[in-house]
């Protein structure tokens, strides 16, 4: 498959969580796949963990800003927060790695950064800023060649799915005025069912030992019903933003 996927995730286990069954799958059937990690810096343990989960997803070596998590200053002594710096300097980063992988796709999280996490939030804002600004010779010549990815992909959940495992998940409906996460069905463009590649994912997950055991996205997981969590781990949707003038069908570009 002549396809280059890269995504760009705000902390080490993020790449597991929201892309894992994406970056299996499409590796397996021979796509060029990466992970751009915004935060955590190089020596430290998280790092480390990275590694590894990106070895069993088969995205390559880890490719980190190494910027500090918003709430974790420990996580790259002597960085400024990634939330703190000025976009221009954190969208040059990026845009270098974009034009070194030369992606057809880039995957990051939607606009509400999944469920809010201020890193999230801003890892979303800094991939469309970098993946429109990549394609242009004026801007950052001294990052590489121009280089323009056919579309961005935002993970996400139909919101049909969010208010159906509520429940399941927190033992009560959503409160009347509750935010949900995700977006109307009407606005998903990729479901990708991984079902298959779902055991890879988890693996790739528990390679985050350190979050494992304090980490809440884990513990939620680790701590749902069965069925639901197959629901979660072997099925991925995606908004599309296109950076091409021509139509192209709404799958993965494949
Ligand atoms: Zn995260």
């Amino acid at each position: 498959m002549d396809l280059g996927l890269l995504c760009v995730h705000a902390h080490p286990d993020d790449e597991a969580i929201w892309t894992g069954g994406t970056l299996a799958r499409y590796a397996d059937a021979g796509a060029r796949t990466a992970v751009v990690t915004c935060t955590w810096a190089a020596g430290t343990g998280r790092a480390g963990e990275l590694e590894r989960s990106l070895e069993i997803l088969g995205a390559g070596g880890p490719r980190l800003l190494g910027y500090a998590d918003a709430g974790k200053p420990d996580s790259a002594p002597g960085a400024p927060r990634f939330v703190d710096v000025p976009l221009e300097e954190s969208v040059g980063r990026l845009v270098e790695h974009i034009r070194q992988v030369r992606p057809d796709v880039v995957l990051t999280y939607d606009g509400y950064g999944g469920y809010g996490h201020p890193d999230h939030v801003h890892a979303h804002r800094v991939t469309l800023a970098a993946a429109e600004a990549a394609g242009y010779d004026q801007l950052y010549p001294g990052a590489g060649d121009p280089w323009r990815p056919r579309a961005v992909y935002l993970a996400t959940f139909p919101r049909s799915v969010v208010v159906a495992g509520w429940e399941e998940v927190f033992g009560a409906p959503p409160e009347p005025g509750q935010t949900m996460l995700g977006v109307p069905d009407g606005e998903i463009a990729v479901h990708l069912d991984v079902a298959a590649w779902a055991e890879r994912k988890w693996a790739a997950m528990h390679a985050h030992e350190s979050e494992v055991e304090r980490g809440a996205s884990m513990t939620l997981l680790t701590s749902l019903p069965e069925r639901a969590r197959a629901q979660l781990l072997g099925n991925e949707w995606y908004r599309r933003v296109s950076f091409t003038a021509q139509p192209t069908a709404t799958s993965l570009e494949a």
